[in-house]
């Protein structure tokens, strides 16, 4: 009967559910001591200057290297720190990887690429952005252009004067600030125009969005010709295929990132990129 089926719906939704909060109830209890393991890692997914092909730096993304579940993507834990409030001390310990690998090149000589690494809208509005990041800088004795920041476009929204005050300080301290994954969210071109950042990183919709047409590769084109007017320069970020990369070279953006270049990769295999020995 129909009744019937409904019921085995709501069964089947419940056990889902329940499955789900287990999961999350058990991620959260290993958290803390995850973080203490040093099962958090930093991969690295380089970018590149798209008129010669030449690498221009990269993006710190964290992976959980869970002893019994294997390597797990952020999209599985992140939105879930990003409620319980954990991702603040996530960030803080991404960072200070980040810039120890940062170090770690200048020791070895390594050219000094920037990497940019992904703040959340929690690191924004609840901690001194400014005094941690500038410590670390300190600690490790690095340069504050080396390291880019990410902040995704739907963090200025919630409270635009204190996202202004903060990035405008760390602009002034030598910080390069990027604004992640634009167009995905719901910011007005006024406001971006408000908004003190170096860099527009293009969201993957634009170049992914199926079948291509000349609206929507009209679209993009206005999209960077306004970022050049306001003075930033764009990355595009999921090219996956040739035929993207010309139709981004086609519109002018200036860099890329994606899976047609390279996934996310461990530090010591983006140094043997850096190096070219992975040949
Ligand atoms: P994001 O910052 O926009 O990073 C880009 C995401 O796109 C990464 O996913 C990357 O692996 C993926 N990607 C890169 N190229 C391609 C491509 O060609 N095709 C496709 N389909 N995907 C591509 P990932 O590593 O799973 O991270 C997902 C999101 O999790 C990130 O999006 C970022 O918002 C968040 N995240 C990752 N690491 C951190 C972190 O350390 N802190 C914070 N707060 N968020 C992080
Ligand atoms: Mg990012
Ligand atoms: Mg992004
Ligand atoms: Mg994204």
């Amino acid at each position: 009967s129909v009744k019937g089926q409904y019921q085995n719906y709501f069964a089947c939704y419940d056990d889902v559910l329940r499955r789900r909060l287990l999961l999350e109830q058990e991620i959260v209890d290993g958290m803390e001591q995850a973080l203490a393991d040093g099962q958090f890692e930093i991969y690295l997914q380089p970018k590149y200057r798209i008129a010669d092909g030449s690498l221009s730096g990269a993006e710190a993304l964290v992976r959980w290297n869970h002893p019994r579940w294997g390597l797990q993507s952020p999209a599985v834990f992140i939105p879930l720190f990003e409620r319980n409030g954990f991702i603040t001390q996530l960030d803080q310990y991404v960072w200070d990887r980040t810039c120890a690998v940062l170090q770690g090149w200048r020791e070895k000589g390594l050219p000094p690429l920037p990497v940019s690494v992904n703040v959340s809208r929690a690191d924004v509005y609840n901690v001194d952005l400014t005094g941690i990041l500038t410590g670390l800088l300190q600690k490790y004795g690095l340069a504050p252009g080396c390291l880019h920041l990410e902040i995704t476009e739907s963090s200025y929204t919630e409270n635009p004067q204190q996202i202004i005050d903060t990035v405008s300080r760390l602009r002034a301290r030598g910080f390069v600030i990027e604004m992640d994954d634009f167009g995905s969210g719901y910011s007005s071109l006024h406001m971006l125009h408000q908004m003190p950042v170096d860099v527009l990183k293009l969201d993957m919709q634009f170049i992914q969005s199926e079948p291509v047409t000349p609206v929507n590769q009209e679209i993009m084109r206005f999209i960077v010709k306004l970022a050049h007017l306001m003075s930033l320069s764009v990355v595009a970020e999921g090219v996956e295929t040739a035929e993207q990369l010309e139709r981004l070279r086609a519109i002018g953006c200036e860099y890329a990132q994606g899976y047609y270049f390279a996934r996310p990769m461990p530090v010591e295999a983006f140094e043997r990129l850096m190096t070219g020995t992975d040949a």
